[in-house]
This record gives structure tokens, sequence and C-alpha cells, in this order.
């Protein structure tokens, strides 16, 4: 079958912050983009983001980069490579006063300087108190950003397909990516997009579990994609749960609600976090306060009738500084929580919120990969950034606004290195005839296959033995049996049957597309979590409840074919500063 072929400078798959980000430098450059998004490019999940962007700019408390970083390698459990933690630290500001200059609409000080407040794990002085380091537009920093970035793409005349799913990457025999294939999916039409580079930008997968604070289009399709073109993911075993996820909704409760003054009480009323955590109580990092307040529910101090959750209260801040600093958040507890947070605290439970591994890249988002299994290397036309990046650095746990900031960063580092790659290669490599035969062939299972189940019954198999399996707590025996588990959903999924392919919409193919890439970010997730036997930022279990840093201060890097680990040391030297060595880590 003939496939139509259109050819770029730069493909980028993926509209939010990072994509967006890149796109805009490239552009700029004088580069023909494309950008390939499911959705309207500002509909993408970067619009959700409630509590806002990390930079030292010290506009309320004396601060600097050296603090950020300090705090960045603590949270990450010292997973974190310490050379990329640098390198975003020390750009925050000017990345915050680049957008603060494409318009946007930041809240702002009675000086006129940017509104910032304190979040999660952001510290003064090594950790002795608590700083104001993130950057808001009240409750909305990521609509205001995602809005800003596409108002400058449009200016930049950026090439925008929207609802195009990119299915696969084209590798030829070299291991160079030469683009990707890519479905329309009002039509159902395939084409090719060729590019000298192609930058992945797809976001998160927390739809691999249960109860989630993503939106549904979060399903990991990069890794997906890199995972068949024969590239490892890094770090999957450490998923953040986010501490106040809406009870029964999931919906999320931006951490700046306690920023701002709000707090966590069990059923007692008791504000237990600073048992915990003597200095930083309620601000402490989201997988200390996740641990916290599932102990306190499973310890029988969990409130309502079926003791399951914990309540935020925030009456205390009074009815104005709710509706000026968190009208969204003001919203979300009126609609899905049935409470009006000026009189009443929320419920609130632990919910899937954000993937710490990824495709992995170094800090100039060049994906690095062995080749088959040899020494790694940077994989010719490949790049990622943003959540589906592992670059690392959040380690095995991401302190609050620090992923607005990586977005940032690494949108704008990627594209800059790709201008460079791309003045040594002005040609496109010649695309193999082949070069869409695999997507086809995925396309034309769906089409042919007569019987089997649904993909909702095997997507919701999915998710349930992630969240049973490999939540915020993990347990030996769960983990042995959701390995299992989950293999046996892979080779159910490899036999779904659209049932409704009469419909106007072909959202069931959409939708068999996505779980082939939630299905390889779930293996990858359960099998190395299965395999890390310690604890360390997001990853706790049960029977290694300590980190064993002579073991374990190394990154995982899971095969999908094979479905087997491989390991590489943490970068532990920065750029310029002195290293921060692995400590205990107490807030
Ligand atoms: C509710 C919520 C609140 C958050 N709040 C904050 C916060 O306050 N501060 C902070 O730092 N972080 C926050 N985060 C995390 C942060 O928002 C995300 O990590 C970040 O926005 C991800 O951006 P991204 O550019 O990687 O991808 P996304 O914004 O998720 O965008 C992914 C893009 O890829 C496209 N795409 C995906 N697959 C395909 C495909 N196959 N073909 C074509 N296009 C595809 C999508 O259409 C979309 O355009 C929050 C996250 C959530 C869920």
């Amino acid at each position: 079958m003939a496939v139509a072929k259109r050819t770029f400078d730069v493909v980028v798959v993926g509209a939010g912050g990072s994509g967006m980000r890149a796109a805009l430098a490239l552009s700029q450059a004088g580069l023909k983009v494309a950008v390939l998004s499911k959705v309207f490019p500002t509909r993408s999940h970067t619009v959700a983001a409630q509590g806002g962007i990390a930079a030292a700019l010290g506009n309320v408390t004396a601060d600097n980069w050296h603090w950020h970083m300090y705090d960045t390698v603590k949270g990450s459990d010292y997973l974190g490579d310490q050379d990329a933690i640098e390198f975003m630290c020390r750009a925050a500001p000017e990345v915050v006063y680049e957008l603060e200059h494409f318009g946007m609409p930041f809240d702002r000080l009675d000086s006129g300087k940017i509104y910032q407040r304190p979040f999660g794990g952001h510290m003064q002085e090594y950790g002795k108190a608590t700083v104001q380091r993130a950057c808001a537009a009240a409750d909305r920093t990521g609509h205001a950003m995602l809005h800003t970035l596409y108002q400058q793409n449009v200016q930049a005349n950026t090439h925008f397909f929207v609802e195009w799913m990119a299915l696969d990457l084209i590798r030829d025999k070299d291991g160079d990516v030469l683009g990707v294939t890519a479905l329309e999916i009002e039509t159902g039409e395939m084409m090719v997009f060729q590019a000298r580079a192609t930058l992945l930008a797809t976001g998160g997968a927390g739809r691999i579990f249960q109860s989630s604070t993503n939106a549904y289009i979060n399903t990991g399709d990069g890794l997906g994609m890199a995972a068949r073109a024969g590239i490892p993911l890094e770090d999957m075993e450490f998923f953040q749960f986010h501490p106040t996820g809406v009870h029964g909704a999931g919906v999320l409760i931006t951490e700046g609600v306690r920023g701002e003054g709000g707090y966590l009480v069990n059923k007692d009323g008791e504000r237990f976090m600073p048992r915990y955590a003597p200095t930083a109580k309620d601000l402490a990092s989201r997988d200390v306060v996740s641990r916290a307040m599932t102990i306190e529910i499973n310890e029988g101090r969990g409130c309502g009738k079926d003791g399951d959750h914990v309540l935020l209260k925030l009456d205390h801040l009074g009815d104005d500084v709710i509706r000026q600093r968190l009208p969204g958040i003001r919203e979300i507890a009126l609609k899905f929580a049935h409470v009006d947070p000026a009189k009443d605290p929320i419920p609130v439970v632990p919910t899937a919120h954000y993937m710490m591994g990824g495709i992995p890249t170094n800090y100039h988002g060049q994906v690095v990969a062995p080749y088959h299994h040899g020494p790694e290397e940077v994989v010719h036309g490949l790049y990622a950034a943003g959540e589906c990046a592992c670059v690392s650095v959040h380690g095995a746990n991401r302190l609050g606004c620090n992923s607005l900031l990586d977005l940032l960063v690494f949108g704008r580092e990627a594209a800059r290195q790709i201008v460079e790659d791309l003045q040594g290669h002005p040609h496109p490599k010649r695309l193999p005839p082949n070069a869409a035969e695999f997507s086809l062939a995925r396309l034309a299972r769906l089409e042919n296959q007569k019987d089997g189940e649904s993909v909702a019954e095997i997507g919701d198999a999915m998710r349930k033995t992630m969240q049973k399996h490999c939540g915020v707590f993990r347990f030996p025996e769960l983990l042995a049996e959701g390995v299992e588990k989950i293999g046996q959903i892979a080779g159910r999924a490899a036999n779904t049957k659209i049932r409704d392919k009469s419909k106007v919409f072909n959202t069931a193919r959409i939708e068999a597309l996505e779980l082939d890439n939630l299905i390889e970010v779930a293996q990858a997730t359960m099998v190395a979590a299965a395999a890390r036997t310690e604890s360390r930022g997001g990853h706790a279990r049960d029977d290694y409840p300590n980190r064993d840093d002579a073991k374990w201060l190394k990154h995982s890097l899971y095969f999908s074919a094979e479905r087997k680990l491989e390991y590489k040391p943490v970068r532990l030297k920065p750029l310029t500063v002195e290293s921060f060595p692995p400590k205990a880590r107490v807030y």
C-alpha cells in the first residue's frame, strides 16, 4: 500500500510544554518544524499543571540555584544525575524570565516582581527552612504557560498537525531515526513524516494506574514507540504518587494548597505530618507525605466510614485567599468533593501522578542507548524532552514545580542541540523502502482480528493490576504475582478486537494503539520494581525498607523485547561545582 510522505527538518511529537518550547526555538532558528498532537495543542496535559514553576529568583525569600540543586539531588534520593540537575537549576531563572517576556501572565508581588510560593521539598540553606521558589499564575500556571507558548509558535510559523497520532519510529539499519509514521485520527489515513531530527515530547503515562491525576491521553506513546524500536526505558520502577488526589475522583489538588498554609489531618483531627517530617512538615517531599498518609490509613487513623482517606484542611486561610490564590482548587473541591474549602476540609488520598523514568537522554536531549546491547551511544536523529524523557533530573522522586521547569530547560536545550547537529546533516537520509510496513501490519492486525477481548477489558485489567501490585508500598509476593499477571495481560493485548468499527469516530482503534503503549510502560514498571530490592524515593519496598547505596546507586534500563534489565551508574559529578554525596534523607 502506498503511504503518503511529507518531509520536514524536524518533527516534534507532542504539543505540551516541552514540545512547544522546543518547537518555538526550532522555528525561530529557521527550520521547517512539524508538531504532531493527539489533541488540540492547548489541551495537552501541561494545561492542567496548577502549582508553579521552580526557579531560585529570590523574589520573596533569599534563594540561590545551588540550594535548588541540593534540594533536587536530595529529593531524587540521590538517583538524579548531578550534571543534569546543575544544568537545570542554573538555567531556571533565565527560562522563567524568557517565558515572562513571551507574555506569561504570572501573579505579581506589590513590587511588580513575579509572585513565588513555597512548595514541597524546596528549602533554604540546604534544608534549614522552607523557601518561596514556585513562580505561579494563581493555580493555573500550566494553563497560562501552554497558551503563551502556543501563541508564540503560531507567530513563529510552526506547522501543527492536530489530532494526529504518531505510531512508530522509523529506524534504518544503522540504527538512525529518520522520522515517524502517524495516523490522522479523523480519517484513519496514515502518513510518513520524514525528518532529519525527531523529538519525542509525548508526556507521561499515569493511565497505567486505576487512580490517576493524569489526562486520558497520557498513555506513554513515546515510550511505547521507543521500546518497539529497541530503545531501553530507564528507571521505570519510580512512579510518583501525589499526596492529594481527591478521594474517589483522582483529580489533583495542588501542593500549592499546602504551600499557602493548608495541612493534612487524620480522623482524630491530628495534624500528623510533624511526626514524620519535623522541619518541612506538610511540605516534605511527595514520596514522604504519601507514605505517611498511607501509614495513617493502614493503622486505622483514616477518615470517612471506610477510614480510607485523610483530610486536607484550608478553611483557616479564609475565603479571600482561597478565591484569589486557589480559585481552580475551590472549583475542583466544590465539583468533585462536594465541599466548600473555605468551610470544610477536602478528602484526599495518594494518587498516581508522575513518571520519573523514561527514554534515556543526556542533558542535551539526545537519546543515549546501547544498540543491540553494545556500548551506550547517541541514537542519531532521535531526541526526547519532558515527562517522557529520563535525563535524569528527578531520579527516584521529583520535587513539585520541577517538571514545568524541566520542560522549559530541556525543551530549549534539545532544540539548541538539534540546530547544532543538523548543521552537519543538511540532507535527509534515504528512507528504507519498508519504512511504513511495521505500522501498516499493526493496523492490519486490528482491522482483521475477528475475535478476542475488547480493549476496554484488557485496559481495565492492566490498571487494576498496577494499582494493586505496584502502589505506594510494594510487597514481595504482590510484585512477583504482578510480573506474571502483567505478562499475561500483555499476551492478551496482542489479540484485542475492535468491536465498534462502525462508530463515526474511530476511537476504538486509537484506544487499541494506546493500549499497546500503556502495556509497554506497565510491564517495564512492574518488572523493574520487582527487581530493585531497596527503597528509594517513589519506590518503597515493604521487605527492603532502607536505601542501599552500595548495591543500588544505579539506573535501571529495561529492554522490552527480552523483558530484561541492565544497570548503569548514576552520574554523581556535577558540571562545575562539588557533588552532593548521598546521605540520610530527612525533612
Ligand atoms: C494535574 C497535574 C498537575 C500538575 N502540576 C504541576 C505543577 O504545578 N508544576 C510542575 O512542575 N508540574 C506539574 N505537573 C507535571 C507536569 O504538568 C507534567 O509533567 C508536564 O506538563 C508534562 O509535559 P510534557 O510536555 O512532557 O507533555 P504533555 O503536556 O503531557 O503533552 C504531551 C503531548 O504529546 C502528545 N502526544 C502524546 N502521544 C502522542 C502521539 N502518539 N502522537 C501525537 N501526539 C502525541 C499529546 O497530544 C500532547 O500534546 C502536573 C501534572 C498533572 C497531571
